[in-house]
């Protein structure tokens, strides 16, 4: 018999989200009057704008003639829509030819841990999003959990004594760093003086970054910055990851895309973009071609319009819940509340409290489902996330039995 992927018996159990669907559907057995509500999720909420969902029907359709048919398109994405990112997203910045298309985010990273193998050693920021782990472990780039994390990995630390940017001295030389800005789960957005330390960092030790930015359309702030490629010294040690999930609503639909600079290279000299551009045709086929022309109508005028008034609506949802959490009944419990404007989590600090005692008594007394900060990595002890991602109808109702909750 073949032997199993040694990656799969080194992750330990407990993937967050199942766990979190499990306590809820045991609560909701057991309390089947309790309507329950949750701000736990990382899943977009509200319809497509309807000039996007058009763009997509009409290229849908076209297929169905001699003129609008087409197979097979170049695994790298369409040229317009490579062009038209590096337009909106990069002006100046990076060229079509550095802009990859993909079926999303979280596929490239996938195909990314492919591109490094299993030799290579990783850097995350605690708490992270759990895929950059996971996915290094079933690769093999990190190894078995010996209880305080998986071999192979450097946990970096990002809490409010450090204002979540983490302690780089930490990281060893040639490692690959994930980099998530603005953050899921804190929320945090890294200021552009705090990223060049982190190029500058990476180009001194040989180290390559790669840049979640799956969250840049939630940047409020005109100084933060969205890109790593805004900061000086980042084409010699970045790769960019982005998606349309979280601005667009495109969860199902899928689109993302990731930024591979040409300057990039291996310890011997050789492209990492020629390597990339290898990965993509060999392994991947190229997104959907209906999804593309989905993907460049959110990019011209009247898209990002669109695009902005639902991320506008997330935010609002954020704000309330921010207030809510920063009432005077949670005061009492000892909550701190981490909200800057820029993201669509709040994190929420419950000092002397385990994440998961907090998320069960939320759950009981206000039949509200959240993330707990430990299932993102062991600095998330004591915190709680809270996602903006809902009906404002619903955030409403949340906030207002919210108010009435103590322990
Ligand atoms: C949601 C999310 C993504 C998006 O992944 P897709 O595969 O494009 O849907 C990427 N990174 C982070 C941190 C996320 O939270």
């Amino acid at each position: 018999m073949i032997k199993r992927n040694e990656g799969f018996a080194n992750l330990t159990a407990g993937y967050l989200f199942p766990e979190v669907a499990r306590r809820r559907k045991q609560y909701a057995a057991d309390h089947p009057e309790a309507k329950i509500i949750s701000l736990g999720i990382g899943n977009t909420t509200e319809p497509l704008p309807q000039y996007i969902a058009k763009a997509l029907s009409d290229y849908a359709l076209g297929l169905a003639t001699k003129e609008g048919y087409s197979g097979y398109g170049d695994e790298q994405g369409m040229t317009s829509l490579r062009a038209k990112i590096a337009e909106v997203f990069y002006p100046g910045l990076v060229s079509a030819d550095e802009v990859f298309i993909s079926d999303g985010a979280k596929c490239d990273i996938a195909r990314i841990q492919t591109l490094f193998g299993s030799g290579v050693k990783i850097a995350v920021q605690d708490p992270a999003y759990p895929v950059y782990v996971d996915g290094s472990v079933i690769v093999g780039a990190a190894g078995k959990n010996n209880g305080s994390g998986y071999e192979g990995v450097t946990y970096m630390p990002c809490t409010p004594e450090n204002n979540f940017f983490p302690d780089l001295s930490v990281v060893e030389k040639d490692s690959l760093i994930y980099f998530c800005s603005p953050n899921n789960p804190t929320g945090a957005v890294s200021s552009k003086a705090e990223l060049q330390k982190l190029v500058d960092f990476a180009n001194a030790n040989g180290c390559i970054i790669i840049f979640d930015a799956a969250y840049r359309e939630f940047i409020r702030d005109p100084e933060l910055p969205k890109s790593i490629f805004e900061i000086p010294g980042a084409k010699t040690c970045a790769i960019e990851i982005n998606s349309y999930s979280k601005p667009a609503g495109f969860t199902g639909v899928r689109l993302g895309w990731s930024i591979v600079p040409k300057e990039l290279k291996f310890a011997d000299g050789s492209s990492i973009h020629a390597d990339w551009n290898r990965v993509m045709t060999t392994l991947f086929n190229g997104a959907s071609n209906v999804v593309q022309a989905g993907g460049l109508a959110c990019l011209d005028e009247e898209g990002l319009k669109a695009m902005k008034s639902v991320i506008d609506y997330y935010l609002k949802n954020a704000a309330l819940i921010k207030e809510t959490f920063e009432g005077e009944n949670f005061k009492k419990e000892g909550a701190e509340v981490f909200f800057t404007g820029n993201s669509p989590y709040i994190w929420v600090k419950f000092a002397g409290k385990k994440s998961w005692d907090v998320f069960d008594a939320l759950l009981d007394k206000c039949h509200i489902v959240t993330t707990p900060g430990s299932g993102f990595g062991p600095a998330g002890e004591s915190f709680v996330r809270i996602s903006a991602f809902g009906h404002y109808e619903d955030v409403v109702e949340a906030c207002d039995r919210l108010k009435k909750f103590s322990f």
